[in-house]
C-alpha cells in the first residue's frame, strides 16, 4: 500500500498543475450483470465465487477456505459443480469480456477444480435455517432437472420423494453421457450428497406403469416432472426396422447400463463399421463410443461444421480419435440383406435458405445418390420424452406445455428439463430450481419473487488494458492413443493453476478493492471501509472530476 500512497500523491501532484475539470455529475456505484452470469442459463454468480477466490490473500484467507466459499456460492444455485465442470458447453466463457484480451476466464475448468475440492474434502449441502415443512412433495424423474428441484426443496425443509424409471438416479447424465466424459464416481459423489440431505430416492418406479400420476397427486402436495426425453426418434426411412439399427439414445442406454453391444458384423473376419446419422452431441457420444467398442465409424451430417449443434470440443474430440464425418450428406435408405442392415444409400446435399431453425436448409443435390456399408447403424438425430400413461395435458404431442414452470390446467403440477425442451444440463438444473422456488410460492401462498437483474457490461465499459496480461490456464488431455472406454479424457488443473485462472477474473461492473478510484481522487472522496463493504463516498468533498468512473477498470463506477 505505501507505493499507493506514492503513486496517489504523484496524481494529486499532476492533477492540481493541470487544474480539474468541473461537472455537476457525482460518482454512484452501479452494479452490473458480468457478461458471464448473463450467459449462464441458470444465472450462476460465476463473478462471486470467481472473485473470492481470487482475493483469498486480500482477506486473510487459506485457499481452502476461498475453495470451501466459493463451492457454497455455485452450489446455492447448482448442486452439481463438478458435472458441470465437466459436461457443461460454459456460454459463460464466449462471453466472458476477458476472450477480448487473453483468452476467456477458464471458467468451467475452475468449476471442475471447486466440484472435485468438495468432493475430495466431503462437504455437505445444508438445508436453509427454518421449521421442517409439513407438505410432501414428489419429483418425477432423477436426471439433472429432477435431483436439482428436488435439492432445492430438500434445503428450503420440504419433505421430497423422488420416483426414477431405470434403476439407478442421474437421468442422461448416466444412460447418454459416456463415462470417459463423466466419471460416474463424480456422478454419484454429486448425487448422494443430495440425497444425504434426506431426499429419499425410489428406483424402478416408473409413473404412468407402476405408479400413477394421479396416485401421486392424492398422495403428495406438489409434483414435479423431470422426466427427460428418452425416446429417439427414427429416421422414418425404409429399412430401419433391421435388428442392428439403433436410435442414439437406445445405443447409449444400453453401453452405459453394462450391456454387451455388438457392433460388427455377422460374418467373421469383418471389421466393424458404424454409421452414425446426426451432428449433436448424441451422434458424437454415439461414434465416440463405437470407436471404444473397437469400429471404423463415420458420422453423416447434412449440414456443414459450422451449423453442427454438437459441443465444439466434442466433435474435435471425435475427429482427433479417426471418427469420419462426411458433412452434406444425408440417409435415404437403410440397405439389408437377409434382414440385416448392411449399408446406407445416401445422398449428397447443398446449402439453400435458413429454415425454420434459421439454418441453411439442406436441398438434396440432383444425381449425387452413394452408398456406404456398415455393420451397425445409429439414427441420432433427435429424442423425445415418453409421456404414455402419464396423463399430461399435452395437446396430442410428446412435450409438456408449462406456464411459468407450472402444467397449465394441472393444479400442482410443475415441469422442467428436456421434457418440455431440448436443452442443456445447466438448463435442466436451472428450470429445476425455478420450480422448486414456483412450489414454495404457490404452497406459501405467496407471489413468485423473480430478481430483476440489473444492467449488463460489455467489453467497451472495461479497461481490457488495466489488467496485467496472463495466459489462460488449459486443462490437458490424455492423447488420442492412450484414451480408454471409462478413464476421463480431461484432466483437471492444480491447485496453482487454479489459483491463477480465478486471478484472471476481471471482476467486470463490480467492486474488487483495487483502490484505482480512491488513487485516483484528488479531493480524497473514498473512504475506505471494512473489506467487502469497499469505499464511502464523500460526496460533499466532489468536484465531479469525474476520474473515478474514468479510471475504474471494472465499470463499476457510473456518474449520476
Ligand atoms: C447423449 C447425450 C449427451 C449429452 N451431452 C450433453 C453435454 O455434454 N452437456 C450438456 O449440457 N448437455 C448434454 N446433453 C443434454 C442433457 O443430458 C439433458 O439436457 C439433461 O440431462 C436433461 O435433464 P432432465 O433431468 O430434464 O432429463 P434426463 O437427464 O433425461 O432425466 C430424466 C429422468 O427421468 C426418468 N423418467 C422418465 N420418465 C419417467 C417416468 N415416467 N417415471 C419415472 N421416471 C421417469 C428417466 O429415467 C431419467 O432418469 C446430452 C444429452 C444426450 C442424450
Amino acid at each position: 500500500m505505501p507505493l499507493f500512497k506514492e503513486v496517489k500523491k504523484l496524481v494529486i501532484k499532476a492533477t492540481a498543475t493541470a487544474g480539474g475539470e468541473i461537472s455537476p455529475l457525482r460518482p454512484v456505484y452501479v452494479p452490473k450483470t458480468p457478461p458471464c452470469a448473463g450467459a449462464c442459463p441458470s444465472g450462476a454468480d460465476i463473478r462471486g465465487w470467481l472473485t473470492v477466490i481470487a482475493q483469498a490473500e486480500a482477506y486473510g484467507r487459506t485457499s481452502e477456505e476461498a475453495f470451501r466459499i466459493a463451492w457454497e456460492k455455485i452450489t446455492e444455485r447448482n448442486p452439481f459443480p463438478a458435472v458441470c465442470g465437466r459436461v457443461c458447453p460454459h456460454l459463460c466463457e464466449d462471453a466472458c469480456n476477458r476472450r477480448l484480451k487473453d483468452g476467456a476466464v477458464a471458467i468451467n475448468a475452475l468449476e471442475q477444480f471447486i466440484g472435485d475440492f468438495a468432493l475430495a474434502q466431503g462437504l455437505e449441502l445444508n438445508r436453509l435455517p427454518g421449521e421442517r415443512k409439513a407438505e410432501s412433495i414428489a419429483v418425477i424423474g432423477a436426471g439433472p432437472a429432477g435431483l436439482s428441484c428436488a435439492y432445492q426443496l430438500a434445503r428450503r425443509n420440504y419433505p421430497v420423494t423422488i420416483f426414477e424409471g431405470f434403476s439407478q438416479p442421474g437421468g442422461m447424465l448416466r444412460y447418454g453421457i459416456p463415462k470417459y466424459r463423466l466419471p460416474r464416481e463424480v456422478l454419484d459423489g454429486e448425487i448422494q450428497r443430495i440425497l444425504r440431505l434426506g431426499v429419499a430416492l425410489k428406483c424402478n418406479a416408473l409413473v404412468g406403469s407402476n405408479i400413477s400420476l394421479e396416485q401421486l397427486r392424492r398422495d403428495y402436495k406438489a409434483i414435479f416432472v423431470g422426466i427427460g426425453a428418452h425416446s429417439g426418434i427414427r429416421l422414418r426411412i425404409p429399412g430401419e426396422d433391421a435388428p442392428n439399427v439403433f436410435t442414439g439414445t437406445e445405443f447409449l442406454n444400453r453401453v452405459n447400463s453394462g450391456h454387451e453391444v455388438g457392433v460388427g458384423g455377422k460374418v467373421p473376419g469383418v471389421r466393424a463399421k458404424v454409421l452414425v446419422i446426426g451432428g449433436g452431441d448424441t451422434a458424437i457420444d454415439s461414434a465416440r463410443v463405437s470407436r471404444r467398442l473397437g469400429a471404423d465409424v463415420t458420422i453423416l451430417y447434412r449440414r456443414t461444421r459450422s451449423e453442427m449443434p454438437a459441443i465444439k470440443p466434442e466433435v474435435d474430440g471425435a475427429l482427433e480419435e479417426g471418427v469420419d464425418i462426411q458433412y452434406l450428406s444425408a440417409p435415404l435408405e437403410i440397405l439389408r440383406k437377409d434382414g440385416i442392415a448392411v449399408g446406407v444409400r445416401s445422398i449428397r446435399m447443398d446449402l439453400g435458405p435458413p429454415d425454420a431453425s434459421g439454418r441453411p436448409r439442406p436441398v438434396p443435390r440432383p444425381r449425387s445418390e452413394f452408398e456406404l456399408e456398415a455393420t451397425t447403424i445409429i439414427a441420432a438425430i433427435s429424442q423425445e420424452p415418453r409421456i404414455n400413461g402419464l396423463n399430461l395435458a399435452h395437446n396430442g404431442g410428446p412435450w409438456i406445455p408449462t406456464e411459468g414452470a407450472q402444467v397449465p390446467g394441472m393444479e400442482g403440477v410443475f415441469a422442467g428439463g428436456d421434457g418440455v425442451e431440448l436443452g442443456l444440463v445447466t438448463i435442466a438444473i436451472a428450470q429445476g430450481r425455478f420450480a422448486a422456488e414456483a412450489i414454495d410460492a404457490w404452497i406459501q401462498g405467496e407471489p413468485l419473487a423473480r430478481p430483476v437483474s440489473p444492467p449488463s457490461i460489455g467489453p467497451e465499459r472495461v479497461k481490457l488494458g488495466w489488467y496485467k496480461p496472463a495466459d489462460r490456464q488449459e486443462r490437458q488431455h490424455v492423447p488420442p492413443a492412450e484414451r480408454s472406454a471409462d478413464t476421463e479424457i480431461q484432466l483437471g488443473l492444480a491447485e496453482p493453476e487454479a489459483l491463477a485462472e480465478a486471478q484472471r477474473c476481471m471482476s467486470c461492473g463490480m467492486c474488487m478493492d483495487c483502490e484505482t478510484c480512491w488513487m485516483y481522487c484528488t479531493n480524497n472522496c473514498f473512504a475506505k471501509l471494512p473489506k467487502g463493504e469497499h469505499y464511502k463516498v464523500k460526496l460533499e468533498l466532489c468536484n465531479g472530476c469525474k476520474k473515478c468512473a474514468d479510471a475504474c477498470p471494472c465499470g463499476f463506477i457510473e456518474l449520476n
